[in-house]
């Protein structure tokens, strides 16, 4: 096991102190198993979970300081981001994923950072549109953005054969938007990134909203009531304990229950069937049939029960859990000697060991040992 890092920053954040450890280092070297683990699609880990779905973060960089993910104060001029040589090229992504979709995976998100910052990207979606199921089927290929780009790169994205985006908006009001990101965006670009996003096909385009309790729960209507009847679908995803940085505390999560009861109000929901099992989102439909909404409650109902996803650092580690505090680092065995058989092995034993479920034991956990515990930045691992 590698050492724990040293502490990078001391961060004063109001009353807070919030010593951030640089998690990036802390990987264990993921080992090749003696008994060779071969891909049937059959992988399950210690709860009987299997694999379906891997996340892709392509860059840990993002042009946005939304201050649950890169405050400002940490991610500043003096922040080391990953140097170059230090992320997976776009042929030694497609190479892992190719043996994660032998595994059983059948859906990529790529994401970040913010991942079209990533230069070329539409090379390694046309790559990852190549990849097929071991019943020869497509993968399910998406991706995560804050829209900002989204406008100008969403017919090239199609081309490159994306599937689909989720934009993450946290308001309509520009001046909470712009508050929110910290780097004055405004509204009215993503707004646009979304239009361009379903003119281009890459639809049924799903909005992500995070709420944070006296920042923009007064969003929650406006923005249900923008996109309700658009065939967008908007989801709300509870304030969440990733990273280090945020300065979380549960005082400022809106439960979606909250969510869903305010829109209920005014907007009659009923609940949805779950699509697919594994899914994050619970699904709501409008009564009047106009379309649906999603909460996503990672605090106050987890659903690690059902958790098949895994994801990939942008410099090649594999985490198990978002909520992880050290990840499997697959990038030495792809810029070693190692075979597709045996990267195929290591990545098969990783997932049988996995027993995580930070989410579901979180209530149980003595807040000093949650706050003791120092977990990697979503931004690194990719959201
Ligand atoms: N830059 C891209 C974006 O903005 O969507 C992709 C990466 S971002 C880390 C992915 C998602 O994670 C976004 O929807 C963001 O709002 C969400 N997110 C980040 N930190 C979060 C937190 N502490 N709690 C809940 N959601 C969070």
């Amino acid at each position: 096991m590698a050492p724990a890092a040293p502490e990078r920053h001391n961060l004063r954040m109001a009353e807070r102190v919030i010593p951030l450890v640089d998690q990036r280092v802390a990987a264990r070297a993921a080992t090749v198993p003696g008994r060779a683990i071969t891909p049937s699609g059959l992988l399950a880990d210690q709860l009987g979970r299997p694999l379906r779905d891997l996340r892709i973060s392509v860059t840990d960089r993002c042009n946005f300081r939304c201050s649950y993910c890169m405050p400002k104060e940490v991610f500043d001029k003096d922040y080391k981001y990953l140097p170059h040589a230090d992320l997976l090229t776009f042929e030694e992504i497609t190479r892992v994923a190719r043996l994660f979709a032998q595994h059983g995976v059948r859906k990529i998100r790529l994401t970040g950072g913010e991942p079209l910052l990533r230069k070329n990207i539409e090379v390694l979606i046309e790559q990852l549109a190549q990849l097929r199921t071991p019943e020869g089927e497509p993968l399910e290929l998406t991706l995560t953005t804050n829209g900002s780009l989204l406008a100008r790169k969403a017919k090239a994205l199609k081309a490159a054969g994306l599937q689909r985006v989720t934009v993450s908006l946290d308001g309509l009001d520009d001046a909470v938007f712009r508050r929110m990101n910290d780097v004055n965006f405004p509204v009215a670009e993503v707004l646009a990134g979304i239009d361009a996003a379903r003119d281009a096909g890459l639809g049924p385009v799903k909005v992500n909203m995070v709420v944070k309790r006296g920042t923009n729960e007064h969003e929650i209507l406006p923005m249900a009531r923008h996109f309700k009847g658009t065939g967008i679908v908007l989801r709300f995803i509870e304030y969440m304990d990733v990273g280090s940085s945020n300065g979380w505390c549960m005082d400022e999560v809106v439960p979606s229950a909250e969510v869903i009861r305010t829109i209920s109000a005014e907007m009659p929901l009923v609940p949805l069937e779950a699509a697919i099992p594994g899914e994050t989102a619970q699904r709501w439909a409008y009564a009047d049939g106009s379309g649906e909404v999603g909460v996503i409650s990672s605090v106050t109902q987890a659903f690690c029960a059902d958790c098949n996803r895994a994801r990939l650092s942008t410099e090649g580690q594999l985490y198990l859990c978002l909520f992880a505090t050290h990840g499997h680092d697959l990038r030495s065995l792809l810029r070693g000697d190692a075979s597709d058989e045996d990267i195929a092995s290591a990545i098969g034993h990783i997932w049988q060991q996995r027993d995580d479920r930070y989410s579901q034991l979180r209530a149980s956990l003595p807040a000093d040992a949650r706050a003791g515990q120092r977990r990697v930045e979503m931004s690194y691992i990719g959201g």
